[in-house]
């Protein structure tokens, strides 16, 4: 068993654990949730840390390939490129750091000697595409940076697109508000660059309008790297049937997400996903799209609550309940590795 995991947030935790460590003037600067976490390490790290995920962690769970997000969240920062640049910064400074344990990742030859090494694998991708601004001139920077995935857009409108919206109201529990806006001009030069630097395209926080066009643009296998299916959970978050087979029609990838809003239609805060959960996910895209689509996309440290299960270091724990949950060794070796190293086999 091996683990490939397309989307984790822990970039911007370790950003912001350090910021707090770093004193309450440098919090404010960067406008931080104050009181988020109480006993820190000096520097927090990624070889050992109290997140969701960690290099110690990791090799013990048998960890061959992580994506890494640089999150930037447009209505909290003054300058999201710098935000998205201290992240990279951050990434760099920890592969410099445990040379030994990880290594960057960007292309298919630097997965295959990074294994071979016994190295596991990091992939940094960028969860906003407004960090480029539009400008071909900054992607192509943020390419050679080794960035190699991204979301055209977060939660915010951003000059390039639409996201989807879900509000939580404790009366009425989620309010999905399809948005059904696609991308505007800037968007589409943006993506048809993308896909001529071979940056791979994330839809996952995309209007379905925007989704739709991405599909109909891109020539290339797209993926949606952490959501799960509308038809289990209906959070506009989620993938429609029809987006579930464009993306598997395309031989692209749809990382299953933790996160227990995107689980459970009846979900309220404070509690975690089940592998149970997250079994209805994965027979639901399966029946749709062929279990040649699915993939793992936890959001560790993006999620508040871990999964029943624990952090990176409970995926052997998933392994085996999606076993008694009916799930054959095939089926979980697609979902945990195969079909992730076949995506990055033809598209990194
Ligand atoms: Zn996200």
């Amino acid at each position: 068993m091996r683990v490939l995991d397309l989307h984790c947030d822990t970039l911007s935790a370790l950003r912001r654990l350090r910021r707090e460590s770093a004193g309450p003037a440098e919090a404010e600067a960067g406008a931080l949730d104050p009181g988020a976490c109480s006993q820190l390490p000096e520097k927090p790290g990624l070889r050992e840390n109290h997140l969701h995920l960690d290099l110690s962690r990791m090799r013990q769970a048998g960890y061959s390939l992580q994506v890494f997000a640089a999150f930037v969240d447009l209505g909290r920062e003054a300058d999201p490129l710098a935000a998205c640049r201290e992240q990279i910064q951050i990434l760099r400074e920890e592969l410099a750091a445990n040379p030994d344990w990880i290594a960057p990742v960007e292309s298919w030859e630097d997965y295959e000697e990074n294994r071979r090494q016994g190295k596991l694998s990091a992939l940094l991708s960028l969860e906003e595409g407004a960090v480029c601004q539009g400008d071909p001139e900054i992607l192509g920077d943020l390419y050679r940076a080794g960035a190699r995935m991204m979301t055209l857009t977060w939660n915010h409108a951003n000059g390039l697109g639409f996201p989807n919206h879900a509000e939580y109201r404790p009366e009425t529990g989620l309010v999905c508000r399809p948005e059904e806006r696609g991308l505007t001009e800037k968007g589409r030069a943006v993506l048809e660059e993308m896909e001529r630097l071979g940056m791979l395209v994330d839809v996952s926080h995309l209007s379905d309008g925007g989704f739709w066009q991405v599909a109909a643009c891109t020539r290339r296998p797209f993926l949606a790297s952490h959501s799960n299916a509308r038809a289990v959970c209906g959070h506009t978050r989620n993938l429609t049937d029809p987006m579930i087979r464009a993306i598997a029609e395309r031989g692209g990838l749809i990382g299953l997400n933790f996160c227990v809003s995107f689980l459970d239609p009846a979900w309220r805060p404070g509690r975690c996903g089940t592998p149970e959960e997250m079994a209805a996910h994965l027979r639901h895209i399966r029946d749709v799209g062929g279990m040649d689509c699915l993939a793992l996309g936890s959001d560790f440290d993006g999620i508040e609550e871990a999964p029943s299960f624990g952090g990176c270091e409970g995926m052997p724990l998933l392994w085996e309940a999606l076993g008694r949950l009916g799930f054959s060794e095939e089926e979980r070796e697609k979902l945990f590795f195969r079909n992730a190293e076949r995506f990055f086999q033809e598209n990194l």
